[in-house]
């Protein structure tokens, strides 16, 4: 019935669980996940568990919080090759952020610069494969990054469409981007009383426009705030969601799976087949003969720098939620390497 298109399976968090945190999800009417990738391996990891579950789908990508952990040379090649399993729905999460400090080692200008070079090199992968793209973007204050990143993916329209996931901004940032044919996305947070700006988008965005997410284990909605999120919560964001647009929650589960066909490529023909397993055993990615290897662009290239600029910070109930998305993990990353 509902598709949760955002959620981190391969979160440390839910390690163990899977098969028990599925069942919930099933129970609570949660047909369809897609499980995000955020570097290689946890891109692999989520291929695997779709292989494994015929309700699991995977995104594979390189985060841009993890821009620096890759080794320069294959990661890209990695990507590429993953991009070409049937259970690959999409190419994130990918982006921009400005909110963490850049790792040691590295000064700003050049975390910036990786960034936007790792950001545009799978953007290139996407548009070469056919995929849609899930973008992260996060500042620290003011808007610096999602101008930056309305500016990097300005190229890319009509050649692919963007998610911008849990989405934060006003209204007149959604329309902009939605009337260049890219999507929002949901999460918990639109149940949040302190996040009106938010509850007031998913109210006004048109059928076609948006989709649903948990980005569990993350930003778990009302009732739920404050635990681990895990994909079977998407249904009170759904039920909130419907109820401030004045229909059912069957009627908006209709709507966002409909956006969630179109936008993952269900809708095509072979892709809707749910009942997909695998010849191989997990980790065994077909070999895909019959796809085109699209050239890439040379990660070498210069970036074009960006410089953040101050403004308003994020209201700081909306604040407290990120930062205890972020406190998830003492690293204050999505989730690490186990
Ligand atoms: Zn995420």
């Amino acid at each position: 019935m509902l598709t949760d298109t955002h959620a981190h399976l391969c979160s440390a968090s839910l390690a163990g669980e899977i098969d028990a945190v599925l069942a919930r999800a099933a129970a609570a009417g949660v047909s369809r996940i897609v499980t995000i990738g955020c570097d290689v391996e946890s891109s692999q990891r989520g291929l695997a568990l779709a292989e494994r579950y015929p309700q699991v789908w995977a995104t594979v990508g390189l985060h841009p919080t993890y821009v620096t952990e890759e080794p320069a040379a294959d990661w890209l090649e990695s990507l590429q090759q993953m991009a070409r399993h049937p259970k690959c729905v999409a190419i994130g999460e990918i982006g921009l952020d400005f909110y963490h400090p850049e790792p040691e080692g590295w000064n700003w200008e050049d975390y910036v610069a990786r960034q936007q070079t790792c950001f545009e090199a799978q953007l290139a992968l996407a548009a070469a494969y056919g995929k849609n793209v899930i973008v992260h973007q996060r500042d620290r204050s003011g808007t610096a990054c999602w101008e930056a990143l309305k500016t990097v993916i300005a190229p890319w329209q009509g050649k692919l469409r963007a998610v911008f996931h849990c989405w934060l901004h006003p209204w007149q940032e959604a329309a902009a981007v939605i009337g260049q044919g890219h999507l929002i996305s949901f999460t918990g947070i639109a149940t949040y009383k302190n996040a009106p700006e938010v509850a007031a988008c998913a109210a006004a965005a048109a059928p076609g426009s948006f989709m649903l997410e948990t980005d569990s284990p993350y930003l778990a909605p009302v009732p739920h705030r404050g635990k681990r999120n895990e994909p079977a919560f998407v249904r009170a964001t759904a039920d909130w969601i419907a109820t401030q647009r004045g229909i059912t929650t069957h009627a908006l589960a209709a709507m966002t799976n409909a956006t969630a066909d179109s936008f993952f490529g269900w809708a095509g023909p072979n892709q809707g087949n749910h009942s997909w397993m695998p010849d191989e055993p997990c980790r065994q990615f077909p070999s895909s003969t019959s796809l085109p290897s699209p050239s890439l662009p040379c990660l070498t290239s210069p970036p074009v720098l960006m410089k953040s600029a101050g403004a308003s910070p994020l209201r700081p109930n909306v604040q407290e939620g990120l930062q205890r998305r972020w406190n998830c993990s003492p690293s204050a990353r999505l989730f690490r390497r186990s």
